[in-house]
């Protein structure tokens, strides 16, 4: 794969004086006899891209679906952008507008326009008026490279193109937060570039950004910071140059000689 551009980054601010938009404290979850999540410490920053590695199994997934309460936690805390993450209905409905979310599988509905698809939440969930959501739709579909297809469905686009959508479809909600679970993992590996590439442009804007991937260039080039989760625990965690040209635990070791 060709090399990415280096990170332009939109705040010079350091990270650690900015304002905090995830906080997770303690974070424990079972699924029955399975402690899946175990004591998770984690900050992330306004405009911070955070890269969650690990291997197969390890919570990557559970964790990053807690933090807009796809799943539940049984102990601990979750915050974001300052609202805690509890069972309160409209405090999981304020975080769930605010963090984007875009998965392996694009989970388009096929049966929809490219156009309608980007266009649903913001109508149906933000209750912004139609006209400003399709001209931000339309502007969307410009910005991931691909304005030709708004009038298509997505069985008619490629795995790479229909990714493309599923990130403009979760920008149009004027998220403050986006999460990526392996989006080019599914992908034909022509098409994994076009994808990073629009990440790495949204990175730049200054999203705050938690991306789950096995795409170790850019986790080098883009990343602010690397965790590194096994059995449902952080083991490691450190900018990409301390992560990869360093590494502190023989596990990490182990990891990265295995993908590298
Ligand atoms: P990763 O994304 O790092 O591959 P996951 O978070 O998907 O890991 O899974 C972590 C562990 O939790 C695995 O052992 C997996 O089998 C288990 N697991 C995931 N989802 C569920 C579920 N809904 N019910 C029971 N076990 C689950
Ligand atoms: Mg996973």
């Amino acid at each position: 794969m060709s090399t990415l551009m280096p990170k332009k980054s939109a705040d010079n601010t350091p990270l650690e004086q900015r304002e905090t938009m995830i906080e997770c404290k303690d974070v424990n979850k079972w699924f029955g006899e399975l402690h899946v999540l175990k004591n998770v410490d984690l900050t992330v920053k306004k405009g911070e891209v955070l890269v969650i590695l690990g291997p197969s199994g390890s919570g990557k997934s559970t964790f990053i679906r807690t933090l807009n309460a796809l799943e539940e936690i049984q102990q601990g805390s979750i915050t974001i952008d300052g609202t805690t993450l509890t069972d309160d209905a409209g405090n999981i409905e304020t975080i769930r507008k605010e963090t984007g979310m875009v998965f392996q599988q694009f989970n388009l509905f096929p049966h929809m326009t490219i156009l309608k698809n980007i266009m649903l939440a913001p109508i149906w969930v933000r209750k912004w008026p139609k006209d400003k959501v399709e001209k931000t739709a339309l502007e969307l579909l410009k910005r991931v490279g691909i304005p030709e297809q708004a009038n298509k469905y997505p069985g008619q686009l490629s795995g790479g193109q229909q990714q493309r959508v599923a990130i403009a479809r979760a920008l149009a909600m004027q998220p403050k937060i986006m999460l990526f679970d392996e989006p080019t993992s599914a992908l034909d590996p022509e098409m994994i570039k076009e994808v990073l590439d629009v990440m790495k442009e949204l990175a730049g804007t200054g999203m705050t950004m938690v991306v789950v991937t096995h795409e170790m260039n850019f986790a080098r080039e883009v990343a602010d910071r690397i965790v590194l989760f096994d059995y449902g625990e952080i083991i490691e965690s450190g900018t990409p140059g301390e992560l990869f040209d360093n590494p502190k635990h023989d596990r990490t070791k182990l990891f990265l000689s295995q993908i590298l």
